[in-house]
C-alpha cells in the first residue's frame, strides 16, 4: 500500500472538487484504508481529497516563473480566484472556497472572461475539468447556465452537495443552509446495482448461453415456425477438441496481431488515479490480415465450410473460454488495488461482481485484455461467420453466386466493422472501456454474444435463402445508409469535441458549460435528441434484418435485442451523466428532451 505524501499540519493546494480551482489548505489527517487526505480550507471546510488533487505550495509558484513570457503576461491579464491572491478585490481573504466558486461562475456568466488557474495550463497530463469521481463522487456543484442577475441568484440557492455519508457532518454551515432547494439533491451513486442486481445477473447468466443454443438450433430447422418446440441438443456432442484448439488458435493469432508494434499508440481517458493508459491501434490491420489470410486459404482450397458444419461445436468453446476467462479476471481482480477497480468492482454480492467485472483495465504487461476483447476475436469473428455462412448458402443450395439478401447482410455488416476497426482510436471512449469492468458481461458478449448472435441473419439464410427484389435491395441500402450517416457523424462530433473543444471547426456548435469545466453539445446531432449514434445504430441494425423477408421473426431477433439493449444502455448513461453533471445534466435534458427518437422517446 503506498504511503503518505503530505504530513499533518502542512500547508498545501487542494483542488476543489469537481472543479480545476485550487486553494490553499491545511492537511488534517490521512486515512490509510482509503488513501484520502482530510483537508481544512481556511473558512474552516473540511472534505477528503485524493492525492493526486493535492500540490505543493511551490507547484503553482515554480511553474508560474518557469512559464513563457507570454503565459506569464496572460496569467497577469487573467488571475485566478483559486489562486492564493494578494488582491482582496478578487479573493476575498478566508473566502468559502463554495462562494468562490460560484463567484467565478458567476463571472463566466457576465461574459468577464477570467482564465481559472487550470491543470492543463501547465501540461501534466490532466485533463482540465475532467468529471471526477465515479467512484467516489464527492460532490456535485449545481449553478445554472443563467443569463442574468436573477437569475444568478437563483443559481446560488440550487448550490448543492451530496458528500460521502462517513463525512456528511463536516459540509460547511453555509452551505447546509443553502441547501433548501427547489429539488431533491441527486441521488445517485454508484453503488446502485445495475441489470437487477444479484438475482438479475445470475439469471441472465444462467440463460444466455442456453438462449444463444436455442436461437441458432432454430435457425438451422427448415420450418422453424413453432417457436415452443425447444429441439434436443445433446451436450456431449458439443464437445470437440479439434475445434477448441482452432478456436484457441484463433485467438492466439489475433493476440500476436495486436502485439504488434505497428500502428499508433493512443492514450486512454484520464482514470481515477490520475492516469492514462496506452493502446496499441491496429485493429483494422487485423482485420486486413484477417481477409488476406482467408483469401489465401480459398485460394489453396481449405475447406472453411468445417466452421459451418461444427458451428454449435465452436459456440461451446466460446462459451468455455468465456467462463474461463471470467474466472481468471475475477480471481486476479482479488489483488488489484482498489484505485483500479471498476465503479462496481466492489459493489454487491460475488455473483454481481463476476458478472458486472471488477477490474477496470485488467492488463498482462501491457496486453490490454477488455480493449483485446472488445474489439478483435469478436467483431472481426462475426465478419468471418458472415462470409463463412455466404460459402455456406452457395453450398447447401447448389447456387453459384450467392443470394442478393446474403450479399446484403455481408457487406452492410461489414461496413460496420470496418468503420469501427477504422475508427478504433474513438472506442477508448465509450462506456464499455470507460466505465465497466472486465467480467462475464463482456467477456461473454464479445466472445460468444457478438459473432454468434449478431451473425443471425446470415445463419438463418443459409436455410432459408431469400433474394429480395432489386427496388427493395436499394431501399435496403438507402435505409442503411441513413443510418450509417447518422451513428458515424454523430459518434465523430462527439469523439471530435471531446478530443479539442476549442477547435475553430467546432465554434458553430453551441454548448453548455457544467460546473465540472467540461462542456456539453447541444446543439448539431447531440442537440437532435440525446443519443443521436445509438439512433444511426437501430435504424441499421433493422435494415440488416430485413433482407430475410418477413416471413419469420427469428432473424429480426437482432433488431429487438438491439432495440432493448440501447434502451438499457441509454438509461445507464443517463445515470453516469447525472452523477458525472449534477443538476447541468438536467438542464441539457430539458433542451434537448428526446433521448432517442425524436418525438416518440
Ligand atoms: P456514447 O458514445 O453514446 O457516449 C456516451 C457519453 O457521451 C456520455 O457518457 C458522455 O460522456 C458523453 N456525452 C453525452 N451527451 C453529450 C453531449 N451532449 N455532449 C458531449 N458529450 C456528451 O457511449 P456508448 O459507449 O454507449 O456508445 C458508443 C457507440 O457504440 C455508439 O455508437 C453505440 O451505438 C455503439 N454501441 C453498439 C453496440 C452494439 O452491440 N452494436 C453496443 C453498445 C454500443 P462524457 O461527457 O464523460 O464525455
Amino acid at each position: 500500500m503506498p504511503g503518505r505524501k503530505y504530513e499533518d499540519g502542512e500547508d498545501v493546494m487542494g483542488r476543489w472538487p469537481g472543479s480545476s480551482l485550487y486553494y490553499e489548505v491545511r492537511v488534517v489527517s490521512f486515512d490509510d484504508a482509503d488513501q484520502l487526505y482530510t483537508v481544512r480550507y481556511k473558512d474552516g471546510t473540511e472534505l477528503e481529497l485524493r492525492e493526486s488533487d493535492i500540490k505543493t505550495l511551490n507547484f503553482f509558484r515554480n511553474k508560474r516563473s518557469s512559464a513563457s513570457p507570454s503565459r506569464r503576461r496572460s496569467r497577469s491579464r487573467s488571475r485566478s480566484p483559486g489562486r492564493p491572491s494578494k488582491s482582496p478585490t478578487r479573493t476575498p481573504k478566508n473566502e468559502n472556497p463554495a462562494s468562490s466558486l460560484l463567484r467565478e461562475i458567476r463571472k463566466e456568466v457576465l461574459k468577464v472572461h477570467l482564465t481559472p488557474l487550470k491543470f492543463n495550463d501547465y501540461n501534466i497530463g490532466k485533463r482540465n475539468g475532467e468529471p471526477e469521481g465515479l467512484l467516489r463522487p464527492v460532490i456535485h456543484h449545481r449553478v445554472t447556465q443563467a443569463k442574468n442577475e436573477e437569475e444568478i441568484e437563483r443559481s446560488e440557492k440550487v448550490l448543492r452537495y451530496s458528500l460521502p455519508p462517513k463525512r456528511e457532518e463536516i459540509v460547511p454551515k453555509e452551505v447546509l443552509e443553502e441547501k433548501v432547494v427547489e429539488r431533491e439533491p441527486v441521488a445517485v451513486s454508484a453503488k446502485q446495482l445495475e441489470f437487477g442486481g444479484t438475482i438479475g445477473t445470475f439469471l441472465m447468466m444462467l440463460s444466455m448461453p442456453p438462449a444463444l443454443f436455442y436461437l441458432l438450433t432454430k435457425c438451422q430447422q427448415q420450418d422453424p415456425d413453432n417457436l415452443f418446440f425447444v429441439p434436443r441438443i445433446q451436450f456431449t456432442s458439443l464437445w470437440d477438441p479439434a475445434v477448441l484448439g482452432f478456436y484457441i488458435l484463433w485467438l492466439i493469432l489475433h493476440a500476436l496481431i495486436y502485439m504488434l508494434p505497428i500502428g499508433k499508440v493512443a492514450d486512454g481517458v484520464l482514470l481515477a488515479n490520475g492516469k492514462r493508459l496506452p493502446y496499441r491501434i491496429n485493429g483494422f490491420m487485423a482485420l486486413l490480415l484477417t481477409s488476406a489470410s482467408v483469401a489465401v486459404m480459398r485460394y489453396y482450397k481449405i475447406n472453411l465450410l468445417y466452421v459451418y458444419e461444427h458451428y454449435l461445436q465452436f459456440v461451446a468453446s466460446a462459451t468455455l473460454i468465456s467462463i474461463l476467462l471470467s474466472i481468471y479476471l475475477y480471481a486476479r481482480s482479488l489483488r488489484t488495488p482498489e484505485e483500479d477497480l471498476s465503479a462496481a468492482g466492489n459493489t454487491g454480492t460475488l455473483i454481481y461482481k463476476f458478472f458486472m467485472g471488477r477490474e477496470l483495465n485488467p492488463r498482462i504487461g501491457s496486453f490490454d485484455l477488455k480493449y483485446f476483447f472488445e474489439l478483435r476475436p469478436g467483431l472481426i469473428g462475426w465478419t468471418l461467420i458472415n462470409f463463412i455462412m455466404l460459402l455456406a448458402e452457395m453450398h447447401i443450395q447448389k447456387r453459384d453466386v450467392p443470394s442478393v439478401s446474403m450479399i446484403l447482410v455481408n457487406s452492410l455488416q461489414l461496413l460496420y466493422v470496418a468503420h469501427a476497426l477504422w475508427n478504433e482510436e474513438s472506442a477508448l471512449t465509450c462506456m464499455d472501456i470507460v466505465h465497466d469492468g472486465f467480467g462475464f458481461m463482456l467477456a461473454f458478449g464479445n466472445l460468444v454474444w457478438v459473432p454468434f448472435v449478431y451473425s443471425l441473419q446470415a445463419f438463418y439464410l443459409v436455410n432459408h435463402p431469400m433474394d429480395v427484389s432489386w427496388p427493395m435491395a436499394t431501399a435496403i441500402v438507402a435505409l442503411n445508409m441513413l443510418g450509417y450517416f447518422i451513428f458515424f457523424s454523430a459518434n465523430n462530433q462527439k469523439y471530435a469535441f471531446r478530443k479539442s473543444p476549442d477547435d475553430p471547426k467546432l465554434a458553430y456548435l453551441k454548448t453548455i458549460l457544467t460546473l465540472s469545466g467540461k462542456k456539453l453539445l447541444v446543439s448539431g446531432w447531440w442537440g437532435f435528441v440525446r443519443h443521436p449514434n445509438y439512433l444511426g445504430d437501430l435504424i441499421m441494425a433493422w435494415t440488416w434484418c430485413l433482407p430475410c423477408g418477413f416471413t419469420h421473426i427469428l432473424p429480426y431477433f437482432y433488431g429487438i435485442f438491439l432495440t432493448g439493449l440501447l434502451i438499457h444502455r441509454e438509461i445507464r448513461d443517463e445515470t453516469l451523466c447525472r452523477m458525472k453533471y449534477g443538476p447541468d445534466w438536467d438542464k441539457y435534458c430539458e433542451r434537448v428532451p428526446y433521448r432517442i427518437i425524436p418525438y416518440i422517446y
